[in-house]
């Protein structure tokens, strides 16, 4: 299991990815977070012991913006780094 966090925010409304009715929004925002969870989900910062967090907003599910926020620029550089990767 992971620690890692995700929030979304799409066209102003907070969406909670456990908790979404739309079910072809589920899908997506589900796609979305397994897609990172592979890719850095293990991710956990040496010093901090904590995992990143990834905050997606956007007008639309089409057009989302992904954030990384972590407890430091260290983790933040690693996260992307490894994202960049694959
Ligand atoms: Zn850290």
């Amino acid at each position: 299991m992971s620690d890692i966090g995700f929030a979304f925010e799409i066209d102003g409304r907070t969406i909670d990815p456990s908790n979404i009715e739309d079910p072809v929004e589920a899908e997506i925002i589900h796609n979305i977070v397994e897609s990172i969870v592979s890719q850095v989900g293990d991710l956990v910062c040496q010093e901090h012991k904590k995992a990143a967090r990834f905050v997606c907003t956007g007008d639309s599910l089409d057009s989302l913006t992904l954030e990384i926020e972590g407890c430091c620029d260290v983790m933040i550089d690693k996260v992307k780094a490894q994202m960049t990767l694959q």
